[in-house]
């Protein structure tokens, strides 16, 4: 899993999966760029891979602001130099609410943190990839919208995450003649900072009353995962070992999606 002389580009490095991603692969000898909109925690995150003898990068942005991202990509490029990683990870729950109450408002920030902020993360950075002959994209999914839709009010939260693995697919075929392999790994329950970015409204009006079998997550006894444990996946795609993955989502759920 070698990656020296690699660079990467991490968004929403500033805490759980986006933050271990970052760690790991600089582990590996990555330079990365930690791009957020919440600076002290990207400084965390920086100060964490400096003292294990890494190199790292602070992007304030705001991942759906198209001169903020693009003016991330271009100071990334002109520290770093190439880009061969791309981790599209920040994103919020936002508002779980019956759709007849869940406010224009609350889907268009959804919509506009997980999806546009993939594209512009995209859009931004396809180009320097191809510039230098190739690279690796990975998008955090969910199994929200792809192999589960249990999460009561979770209609719009669900639609980006389900689109997040159409635009994996089809972006498979349309960058493979550039050697650009994208991937997306769709966690189940991950402990991480999430919930501060959840807001869940009259559960009971959405919910579907079902018994469910016995235990949650089979791997781990109904315990979430944890954030290493998608960043080890995210690392297996971005190196050298994935070469002929493109196109596909991984479930990193500890068979959580299989159950509920
Ligand atoms: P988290 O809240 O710890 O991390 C999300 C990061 O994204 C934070 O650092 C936050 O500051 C950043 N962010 C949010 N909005 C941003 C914006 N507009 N611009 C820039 N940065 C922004 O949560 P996490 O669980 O690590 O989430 C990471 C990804 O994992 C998300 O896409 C989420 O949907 C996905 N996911 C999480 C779980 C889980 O159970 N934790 C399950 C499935 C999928």
């Amino acid at each position: 899993m070698d990656l020296q002389s690699r660079v990467a580009l991490v968004t929403g490095a500033g805490s759980g999966i986006g933050r271990a991603s970052a760690i790991t692969l600089a582990a590996q000898g990555a330079k990365v760029g930690l791009l957020g909109h919440t600076r002290k925690d990207l400084e965390d995150t920086a100060t964490e891979i400096t003292s294990q003898g890494g190199q790292a990068l602070v992007l304030e942005a705001d991942v759906s602001d198209e001169a903020q991202m693009r003016s991330a990509a271009k100071r990334l490029i002109d520290a770093f130099d190439r880009l061969d990683i791309v981790v599209a990870n920040a994103g919020i729950n936002g508002v779980w609410a019956p759709i007849d109450t869940l406010q224009p408002d609350e889907w268009d920030q959804t919509i506009a943190v997980n999806l546009r902020g993939t594209y512009l993360t995209l859009h931004t950075t396809v180009p320097i990839m191809k510039a230098h002959g190739g690279g690796s994209i990975i998008i955090v999914s969910s199994i929200n919208g792809n192999r589960t839709f249990s999460s009561p009010g979770a209609t719009a939260y669900s639609a980006t995450k389900a689109a997040q693995v159409a635009m994996t697919k089809q972006l498979a075929l349309e960058l493979g003649r550039h050697k650009i392999r994208i991937n997306a790994v769709c966690p189940g329950k991950i402990d991480t900072e999430i919930d501060d970015n959840t807001s869940i409204r009259n559960p009971g009006r959405t919910a579907v009353p079902v018994e469910w079998p016995e235990g949650d997550i089979p791997l781990t006894e109904g315990k979430p995962g944890a954030s290493m444990d998608v960043a080890d996946v995210i690392l297996f795609l971005a190196s050298h070992r994935a070469r002929h993955v493109t196109g596909v989502p991984i479930y990193v759920d500890g068979g959580q999606g299989l159950l509920r």
